[in-house]
């Protein structure tokens, strides 16, 4: 039998593994360890109970602006890709008696690798969205703007789904660890932002080549 005090230790750990950022693959390995399942599924029951979501009670909240600020951690929003850490979202919200106005402004954490030198660089990304709650049944059928129809008896707005929504567009086409980053060396792979590796640059595209000839017949002439 586990003694009472180890498990409150493990759980203990568990816990802090969990709010830490590499915890679902130190817990993971847990499940190797003797008598751990116990303790592991425990511990999932702990963390489903802890379990967080941005979300806004309606019912009784009163007309006027209201303020709001959640941080949750981007895998209970299901962002797994690049996103590391944790997201926040800083919410206004104006709320009249038949609509509710939601300006979220959202910062989250990002690894990348850079598209021209492969390096891993984390990027801070700031983007946001506006949405609009209305009251009621979904007459309009237009798409083309964030209107969203709330039930009349709605108690609450769970941001998570347009949080993970707007976080993977906000994330850039083309990834550069810095804006002008000079990429590896065509010849010898050196990153070239850590200095010049020596190599010859002979820089020939091939479209400019009938030009040179003319050049070169010019000069002759
Ligand atoms: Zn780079
Ligand atoms: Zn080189």
């Amino acid at each position: 039998m586990l003694s009472k005090n180890k498990l409150l230790m493990e759980i203990q750990l568990i816990f802090i593994n969990y709010v830490s950022d590499e915890g679902l693959a130190k817990t993971t390995f847990w499940k190797f360890d003797y008598q751990s399942q116990y303790v592991y599924i425990f511990s999932r029951f702990f963390c489903f109970l802890l379990r967080t979501a941005m979300i806004i009670k309606i019912s009784n909240l009163s007309d006027g602006v209201h303020n709001y600020s959640f941080k949750e951690p981007v895998k209970e929003i299901g962002l797994s890709e690049y996103f590391t850490g944790e997201a926040q979202a800083d919410v206004e919200l104006k709320k009249s008696h038949n609509q509710i106005i939601l300006d979220a402004k959202l910062t989250l954490k990002a690894n990348f690798e850079c598209d021209r030198c492969t390096k891993e660089f984390e990027q801070t990304l700031e983007t946001g969205f506006k949405m609009v709650y209305l009251f009621g049944k979904d007459e309009a059928e237009d798409t083309s703007m964030n209107i969203t129809y709330l039930p009349v008896d709605a108690d609450k707005i769970n941001l998570d789904k347009d949080v993970r929504d707007f976080a993977v567009l906000a994330v850039p086409m083309k990834k550069l660890c810095i804006e002008d980053c000079k990429g590896l060396c065509i010849k010898c792979g050196k990153n070239l932002n850590e200095g010049d590796c020596g190599c010859e640059k002979t820089e020939t595209d091939d479209r400019w080549l009938p030009l040179k000839d003319l050049k070169n017949k010019l000069n002759i002439n």
